[in-house]
């Protein structure tokens, strides 16, 4: 019998072809295995039907771990049998399937560990070991198929040990592309911040030392460049915060352990896991009562980020202190991509760190590390990348159309949605300028040629003004392909109900600011949405709040507290008493008061996010917002600690949950109740107003499931808050677990909106 096998899926770069050869091998089947450029693979087996039958078998119940079969297409030949053995042949640039795709980068594995702590081992104590079931592939790939010529692997020619493990069928580097070792492989090597080589037998462990002694350094991994510093070392640490011009915002940490993490934070098993998977994730964990690093890692917040080495050169670091972390944050400068080239890292750091540590295989795509925290037991996202881009999204049915969507403007990704399967990028970031809009644009170029996608309708957000809209317009013409608009709320529905497979929700959107359908701010929408129907119904939102002076009104939240409080209480006392967080003092108070009495220079929004960064203001927690979110996640912070001793009964009139008595009785409780109390009352207030109003919506519109989407959606308080009233009703609560409930996952809305519906 000629059996030839097609297999789609995450089938390259995972052993798969190893691992074919060894099963036809075993079954004494004839013929070979290729990689096809559409990153599939190709089998034909020659033999007896019995023997092709327990292949078939094999292929699907002991694929190597890593690998994502989505589709097996078998047909047979007539031809006559011409092979008297079986090989790995060479790849095939053939491109005839599409949706197959390469995996993500993968943490180092345990067999790798274990030979970088042997002395006896060949790869003893080289930085960069892998094999086929670990190591970097998106991060390297420039072309498909992944075969090591198509990667920036190709710079290290194999050396005669290595090119051996290369082509023994029962060595665990069989095929492996990432292969190398002390002699081919890459190199590190450590530099002044001028770029002056720093000679050391061990640049590694010695870039450890200079960490834990306090110095600033930029570490090259493998999508990018971290800043790393010491976690308990305030010197640094402000400098660091200096330079960056980020004041607050909190830094990411790696660990040496999970042992060392326990010292400062808390982690319970679902936390563990996903600390430990090969995906690595940045996780939000909660300080714990003994947390002693340095308070400048992760200000004022209940929770630090932290992540456990995933290369071999991360592990090193470590090994020469006693340090537990170090900060590992991702270097960028503002509003820019994460730097991933020599050159640029020494023009854009010098002034930031002491030193470089470099290595000289080059990085084809940029990849900054994922965030995830746990709800109860559940993962959420807040930041999508390395580890799982671009591994797809499986969804429970196909679309009727490939939709590319570029998401909106800020924490940005793109999103091809082919048949049953949704291809996120990696994070771009905020795309306010053109080197991200540039990364945007080679991220989805990219992720297209990867998955042989050929979309015809492309999707962006409904503000005219964004980057990424302009984007869509010009992309739209040049591939004559038709242009969509969608609205930001309802692409986060859209992005929960395809994540379930619902039919009918009522969705509560919940974040910071998105262009509603007649050029309002929205932010706080409840919106009826059903499968195949384009569009939705807004049933119902947050009561509408001044911005008093537009986009000022969102870097400082007095000015939103002002706003909502005027004309309810004498506020000018207490602003004059808190003159100093405004930029322009007592003068800007006076402004803002004559503002809002003329009414002059004062949009509206139902947006929860500015409601939640107003309560910060009044309780005087947070008084400027210098990163995305601050005074939401302050609040949150010091409200996990608190009460609902005030029991306030959610305000709902004509389809609006009113947001001004809650401020008002905040402001005026503030003597009288700790501030703890009274931010888990304004919690409470919100998500339980929601919820109700989203309940009555649902039973009005005879509707079982209630859905909760949008940036505050990671506000664990809200949701768990919200989860207990929906549930109490006798409906079904859903929340993302796996997209971001952020802008993160905007681009899977618009693309799920699209192709799942009647366009
Ligand atoms: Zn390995
Ligand atoms: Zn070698």
């Amino acid at each position: 019998m000629r059996l030839k096998i097609t297999v789609t899926g995450i089938v390259q770069g995972v052993g798969f072809r190893p691992f074919i050869y060894r099963t036809a091998v075993l079954n004494k089947l004839n013929g070979y295995v290729r990689n096809r450029g559409d990153a599939g693979v190709e089998i034909l087996l020659e033999g007896n039907q019995q023997n092709i039958n327990i292949f078939l078998r094999d292929l699907k119940e002991k694929k190597p771990p890593l690998a994502q079969i989505h589709q097996i297409i078998t047909s047979k030949l007539k031809e006559k049998e011409e092979y008297t053995a079986f090989t790995i042949q060479k790849s095939s640039s053939e491109t005839e399937h599409s949706g197959s795709v390469i995996p993500p980068d993968i943490a180092i594995c345990n067999d790798c560990l274990k030979e970088l702590r042997d002395p006896n081992d060949p790869r003893f104590e080289y930085f960069f070991i892998t094999c086929t079931n670990c190591g970097p592939r998106f991060t390297i790939i420039e072309k498909l198929p992944y075969d090591r010529e198509n990667t920036t692997m190709r710079d290290f020619p194999l050396c005669r040990f290595c090119k051996k493990e290369y082509a023994d069928p029962l060595n665990r580097r069989f095929h492996a592309q990432t292969v190398a070792c002390p002699c081919c492989g890459p190199k590190a090597y450590l530099t002044t911040k001028k770029g002056e080589l720093v000679t050391s037998e061990d640049p590694v462990r010695e870039a450890g030392k200079l960490l834990s002694e306090g110095c600033i350094l930029a570490i090259k991994g493998y999508g990018g460049f971290h800043v790393a510093t010491s976690t308990i070392k305030d010197k640094p640490l402000t400098k660091l915060r200096q330079v960056k011009h980020r004041s607050q915002k909190p830094f990411a940490i790696m660990a040496r352990s999970l042992q060392a993490i326990r010292t400062f934070a808390e982690v319970n098993p679902a936390e563990a896991e996903l600390l430990a998977s090969y995906s690595r994730p940045i996780m939000l964990l909660n300080k714990s009562h003994s947390y002693y690093l340095s308070e400048l890692v992760a200000p004022r917040l209940h929770n630090v980020g932290v992540m456990l080495p995933y290369t071999g050169l991360h592990y090193m670091l470590f090994d020469k202190v006693d340090d537990a972390a170090f900060v590992m944050t991702s270097a960028n400068p503002p509003n820019q991509p994460i730097i991933n080239d020599n050159d640029e890292a020494l023009k854009t750091l010098s002034d930031t760190v002491d030193y470089f540590l470099f290595h000289n295989r080059r990085i084809a795509h940029r990849c900054d590390d994922s965030v995830l925290r746990v709800h109860s037991k559940s993962q959420v996202f807040i930041r999508r990348s390395r580890g799982y881009a671009p591994a797809p999204i499986m969804l429970k049915q196909k679309a009727k159309r490939c939709v590319i969507a570029l998401g909106g403007e800020l924490n940005n990704t793109s999103c091809i949605l082919n048949e049953n399967k949704a291809f996120i990028s990696q994070h771009i970031g905020d795309v306010e300028n053109i080197e991200t809009r540039n990364f945007l644009q080679n991220a989805s170029d990219h992720l297209m040629h990867l998955t042989n996608s050929k979309p015809d309708i492309i999707a962006c957000d409904l503000h005219p003004k964004f980057t990424t809209t302009k984007l869509a317009e010009d992309l739209a013409e040049e591939n004559n392909w038709q242009l969509a608009r969608v609205q930001h709320h309802y692409a986060h529905v859209a992005a929960l109900m395809a994540e379930h497979d619902a039919k009918e929700i009522v969705g509560i959107c919940c974040d910071g600011y998105g262009y509603g359908t007649s050029g309002e701010a929205w932010g706080g929408e409840i919106l009826l949405c059903a499968e195949g129907t384009f569009g939705f119904e807004r049933l119902a939102h947050l009561g509408k709040q001044p911005l008093v002076g537009g986009d000022l009104a969102t870097r400082y939240p007095l000015r939103m507290a002002t706003g909502i409080l005027h004309g309810k209480v004498d506020v000018k006392d207490w602003l004059l008493a808190n003159a100093q967080h405004f930029p322009y003092g007592e003068k800007e108070v006076e402004i803002v008061l004559r503002q809002l009495e003329n009414n002059q220079n004062i949009v509206e929004t139902t947006s929860c996010g500015r409601i939640l960064d107003a309560i910060a203001a009044v309780l005087g927690i947070c008084y400027e917002r210098t990163y995305e979110g601050e005074p939401a996640m302050k609040l949150e912070s010091i409200a996990t600690r608190g009460k609902d001793k005030l029991r306030l009964k959610p305000i709902i009139k004509n389809n609006t949950l009113d947001t001004t008595q809650i401020l008002v009785d905040i402001f005026e409780n503030k003597g009288k109740c700790s501030q703890v109390d009274l931010a888990y009352a304004a919690h409470a207030y919100l998500a339980k107003g929601l919820a109700m109003l989203g309940v009555q919506k649902a039973q009005e519109n005879d509707i079982a499931t209630i859905g909760f989407t949008g940036g505050a959606a990671c506000n664990e308080l809200l949701a768990s808050i919200m989860r207990k009233t929906v549930e109490a009703a006798g409906l079904q609560f859903l929340v993302h677990t796996a997209v971001p409930a952020g802008d993160g996952g905007l681009s899977f809305g618009q693309a799920v909106a699209i192709g799942f519906s009647k366009f």
